[in-house]
């Protein structure tokens, strides 16, 4: 196991637990976010690129409004979120801020991720900011989301947040530092497991034991979110938060448990949307968008030069050389009724054609995969 989990990742997306942020008093622990604040700082430093998953809004919601989360009905954990949620944000503000980094507020929904037709928005604001060097402070969008359409816990969150932009790395930092075989407070028997290349049924098993205080619930949602991550290509990593500088502890040889991904992100990307089934439009392509394509680059408008098929923005398209031939799949980054407008043309002139700044891209290349064989895209995957 490398002594540093966190050297080979570009890019990290780090879950951070409300019993980590809080005392038991519901108070923030400044200290703690401040060393937090430091890591993150000596992590960018070697270029590593960072977004914050944080709970936390409920709990401190709920001290400031003085109500009791517990015993609360929704609508009022909802109030305690609203009012929380800007406490929270501002306290990593401050903390990041000292280190001279700009944090962001990005509260996400499900429909956020899931849907792709918001994912795109999602992900392009995410990918904006991080052009930006800004490190994205992400919470679920907890004033507004109802029980049938939540994430509910921030690990999964966090994974679908992952997944939305390709990281290669994934922290859930908890009370917990890593994965065992049974729960080690009760059972001295139970092993600590560091490297995990595949997530079995037999492991959930493990982790739900009842009345376990590891697997309380929290083991199973890390595991789940470790299947999605590892899944989309993204390594995952528990381990424990409760100590000052939890990520230097991490680099430096600490105690944690390491899902291995199963590809690399670029290659999972590629691999899910070669699987969508359904296809709602086809766009025949010149030969120069055929040779930019094959290159690894996104197909601009300019390169379309026929729109087929009624489909919206985010659904799948197939694409076609002159001669009919697929080459290759992708999801549309503009509807068909805009398509066809904006087809042929330069991407300057999108805002003069349709009356607002829309995308320069017709299909980026993230969301592309190319059947031909020489496709750098998929080689660089
Ligand atoms: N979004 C919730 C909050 O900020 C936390 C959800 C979780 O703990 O996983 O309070």
């Amino acid at each position: 196991m490398p002594a540093n989990a966190l050297a080979d990742f570009r890019r990290i997306v780090i879950k951070i637990g409300s019993a980590l942020l809080l005392d038991q008093e519901r108070r923030l622990l400044s200290d703690w976010l401040a060393g937090l604040a430091e890591d993150i700082s000596i992590l960018r430093d070697s270029h590593k690129q960072i977004l914050i998953v944080t709970s936390g809004a409920v709990a401190i919601g709920s001290h400031i409004l003085n109500i009791q989360p517990r015993r609360s009905r929704l609508e009022e954990l909802q109030a305690a979120a609203a009012a929380g949620q800007v406490r929270l944000v501002n306290a990593y503000q401050e903390a990041l801020g000292r280190h001279g980094i700009i944090a962001a507020q990005v509260l996400l929904t499900p429909d956020d991720t899931e849907v792709r037709r918001r994912f795109l928005n999602a992900r392009g604001t995410l990918e904006k900011l991080l052009e930006h060097n800004v490190v994205p402070v992400i919470n679920e969008n907890d004033t507004v989301a109802t029980d049938e359409l939540r994430y509910g816990d921030n690990d999964r969150l966090a994974a679908r947040v992952a997944q939305l932009v390709m990281a290669d790395g994934l922290v859930l930092l908890s009370d917990v530092d890593g994965f065992y075989t049974g729960n080690p407070r009760i059972d001295p028997q139970a092993q600590h497991i560091p490297l995990i290349r595949e997530i079995t049924d037999e492991m959930f098993e493990m982790a739900g034991t009842p009345g376990s205080a590891v697997g309380s619930g929290g083991m199973t949602t890390k595991l789940q979110a470790a299947r999605i991550a590892t899944h989309a290509g993204c390594t995952t990593v528990i381990a424990s938060g409760a100590v000052e500088r939890p990520l230097h502890a991490l680099a430096s040889g600490g105690k944690c448990s390491i899902f291995v991904a199963e590809n690399t992100p670029a290659a999972a990307r590629k691999q899910w949307l070669a699987g969508i089934l359904e296809v709602r439009g086809e766009l025949r392509l010149d030969a120069g968008a055929v040779a930019a394509l094959r290159d690894g680059k996104s197909l601009l408008p300019v390169g379309m030069v026929e729109v087929i098929g009624n489909f919206r923005r985010g659904d799948a398209v197939t694409l076609v050389d002159a001669s009919g031939a697929e080459l290759g799949r992708g999801l549309a980054a503009y509807a068909s009724d805009e398509a066809v407008i904006i087809r042929g043309r330069q991407s300057e002139e999108i805002e003069s054609i349709l009356g607002y700044r829309g995308r320069a891209v017709m299909v980026h290349r993230d969301d592309l995969v190319w059947f031909g064989k020489d496709d750098k895209a998929l080689k660089k995957a």
